[in-house]
């Protein structure tokens, strides 16, 4: 057993590990692709970089590929990714054009690792294209959609439909985002790496570090918000919340946000942002490189409250991984945060700044609670949301793509 299975072992117990183990024998010799639109910023990005090197170690033949685009590919699939969550719009024929070009052209670029792939994960709508230029593909392809489509803009989701549909299956976070397709779709949660750098327990001192380094004061309690600068996370909100706790509590706010290179609109949002704040000295808003892990996991350790205020969210990362640090979240009441959040019992649910600010305070002025909540979402996300879990329940949805009849439900 490697050092690497050893310490997921000693996380999830030798029995989930084992299981693993044999499952990842049943895909021996078989080639596994999986294609997104970024090497670094966002979920997606965040669960290759650790699936990825898990699976090579069960022993997979297993790639990550990345699909090129210019400005106007990821303005269209920006807008794409809007319209999906539920945004008004449609799509021009200039969008069209581009998203259909780009995606035949990658295509290309990929058609050796793609035609004889014996499985390919197509993540998320900006890749989804790529399908139709393997009629003769060899293998079966399984399109991953990760975003909030409960929803989605007519239109835009028609559009989408018709690129999904060649595919053998389609993955998605949870039943509410279930679609007419004319093919199974499972219903699998995202995770997190109990053994990145973004998640591994950190000293004490290596976090106050971090936050000198950042120049925020640990003098007060601290209220976090982890997100990409979008509007679908309402970081308005946040400041909004932090306005209201400000009123009875006094605490400071982090908001800590990166670029995402497929992401073109995060430095317009950041500049509302910085214009909500308007130069208030008890909130800090950082711009951090894509590799800032370490510096998260220590924000997140170090915060008091966490709180993840989307209006729409597929999953999100960023509320288990407080979670894994015994943080109760206080997250938007949409989407995958309905299934992270068990309202009460390990965060709270909220719909409004109003709400977002009550709950702080509650936390804030009861210590004892959040200590019991923070304990209530370690053990859920144990059981829930581990990268290891998240695997095997792929692995499992790859074998019943080639088993006879519905031998996954035994499985996942
Ligand atoms: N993240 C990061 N740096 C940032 C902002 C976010 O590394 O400045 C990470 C965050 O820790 C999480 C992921 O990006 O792992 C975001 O995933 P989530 O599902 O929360 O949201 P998404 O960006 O995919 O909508």
């Amino acid at each position: 057993m490697s050092e690497m299975i050893k310490k997921y072992a000693e996380i999830i117990g030798p029995a989930a590990m084992d299981s693993l183990v044999h499952i990842a024998d049943r895909l021996k010799n078989k080639k596994i692709v999986h294609v997104n639109s970024t090497r670094s910023g966002g979920g997606v990005a965040e669960i290759l970089s650790s699936m990825v090197p898990l699976s090579k170690e069960l022993g997979l033949d297993v790639s990550w590929e990345v699909i090129e685009g210019d400005e106007s590919f990821f303005n269209c699939t920006k807008m794409m990714h809007n319209t999906l969550q539920g945004s008004p719009g449609t799509l021009s024929e200039n969008q069209i054009t581009s998203y259909t070009d780009t995606n035949i052209r990658n295509a290309e670029r990929l058609k050796d690792v793609l035609q004889d792939a014996d499985y390919v994960f197509i993540h998320d709508p900006q890749p989804a294209a790529l399908i139709n230029s393997f009629p003769q593909r060899k293998g079966k392809w399984v399109w991953r959609c990760h975003i909030d489509v409960s929803s989605p803009n007519k239109s835009v989701w028609q559009f989408i439909k018709k690129q999904v549909s060649p595919y053998d299956a389609s993955i998605f976070s949870l039943p509410d985002f279930a679609q007419k397709l004319p093919h199974p779709q499972f219903l699998i949660t995202p995770s997190i790496d109990p053994l990145a750098e973004k998640n591994i327990p950190l000293e004490r001192a290596e976090v106050e570090k971090t936050y000198a380094e950042l120049g925020i004061p640990m003098d007060k309690p601290i209220v976090l918000q982890v997100s990409r600068y979008d509007k679908f996370k309402d970081p308005l909100g946040v400041i909004e919340s932090y306005r209201i706790i400000k009123e009875h509590v006094d605490v400071r706010l982090v908001m800590a946000g990166g670029e995402a290179s497929d992401d073109p609109e995060a430095l317009e949002i950041l500049k509302e942002v910085n214009e909500a704040v308007s130069g208030d000295p008890d909130v800090t808003v950082l711009l951090l490189p894509s590799d800032s892990h370490r510096k998260i996991n220590a924000l997140q350790t170090g915060a008091d409250v966490v709180m993840q205020k989307s209006i729409k969210e597929g999953f999100g990362l960023t509320v288990t991984e407080a979670m894994w640090k015994k943080k109760p979240v206080i997250g938007g009441d949409v989407g995958g945060i309905r299934l992270q959040i068990i309202n009460r019992f390990n965060g709270y649910r909220v719909g409004t700044p109003e709400g977002a600010a009550i709950r702080t305070r509650y936390l804030i002025s009861h210590p004892w609670k959040m200590e019991k909540m923070g304990r209530n979402a370690r053990e859920y996300v144990l059981e829930n949301f581990l990268l290891t879990g998240h695997l095997r329940r792929y692995m499992t949805l790859l074998i019943s793509l080639d088993a006879e009849g519905d031998t996954w439900e035994r499985w996942i």
